[in-house]
């Protein structure tokens, strides 16, 4: 059962090819995707995308780099009660603009991890040329006691087993594939397969073979691939290890999907 565990439907060029896009990802064998959220206005569409889609679960959450309005802890958890929503997210650190202060992020970043907690969801993290800050905040905010994934992920081997020791979920995308991210594939080949996912986060980051054009949930199984090589198992193994993971990170997919009463 092939998994992508994080795109974003709604943010296609084409927003009302999203349906498309589904339906060329499941003729290519994807079952289930996390359709994650970047701003809370976006929330009510989503969760619509979801009841009409079941196999599409959603997220709630502004993105680092999202513009305001803040969401507040309390509006993240209404946001939450939705069936849909299975995660608080994308929330994280991202200092991809350069020098300056993040302090902002942080706290944002810090809401979106208590809201999960009284919520009762995971999170999603999005971490950007922040590693140490992104452990530093899950440790400071006990983010143990929520788990949940770190999307993207990029970095190295010690940084890996921070993550890991806080009992978060690492997911690949197609970085994995590009043709400079050796250090990367050297580190995944030593990630324990019980804590992997993949993902696309389309419309963002298509992996090779399909670079320069939009990214589509229908080539998550190049990730899968590339990792599945990497570990030395079959991708048909890794296809049910990574989809596993994803229901044990994600407790409220499971239900949705009606694996679990
Ligand atoms: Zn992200
Ligand atoms: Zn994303």
């Amino acid at each position: 059962m092939l998994i992508d565990s994080h795109c974003h439907f709604h943010l296609l060029e084409d927003v009302e090819s999203a349906d498309s896009a589904l339906a060329d990802a499941k003729a290519n064998g994807v079952s289930y995707f996390l359709n994650v959220a970047v701003n809370p206005g976006e929330h009510a569409r989503l969760c619509e995308f979801s009841a009409r889609h079941p196999e599409v679960f959603a997220s709630a959450g502004l993105h680092p780099c999202g513009k305001g309005p803040e969401p507040t802890i309390e509006e993240l958890v209404d946001y939450a009660q939705r069936p849909e929503i299975v995660a608080i997210g994308e929330t994280g650190l991202d200092y991809g603009a350069g020098e300056g202060d993040y302090t902002w992020q942080e706290e944002r970043f810090s809401r979106h991890i208590e809201a999960a907690r009284v919520a009762g969801l995971p999170i999603i993290v999005h971490s950007r040329l922040a590693p140490a800050d992104t452990v530093r905040v899950l440790q400071g905010n006990a983010a143990d006691a929520v788990g949940g994934v770190i999307h993207c992920f990029v970095e190295d081997l010690k940084t890996a087993h921070k993550l890991l020791d806080l009992g978060f979920f690492l997911s690949l995308s197609g970085i994995l594939t590009f043709r400079n991210a050796e250090s990367l594939r050297r580190t995944a080949a030593k990630l324990p397969i019980d804590r992997l996912l993949v993902e696309t986060d389309s419309p963002y980051l298509a992996p090779v073979p399909h670079r320069g054009q939009e990214n589509r949930p229908q080539w998550v199984f190049e990730v899968l691939k590339c990792l599945a090589d990497l570990q030395r198992v079959d991708s048909e193994v890794m296809t049910e290890k990574t989809a596993e993971n994803f229901f044990r990170c994600f407790p409220r997919a499971a239900q949705r999907a009606g694996l679990v009463t």
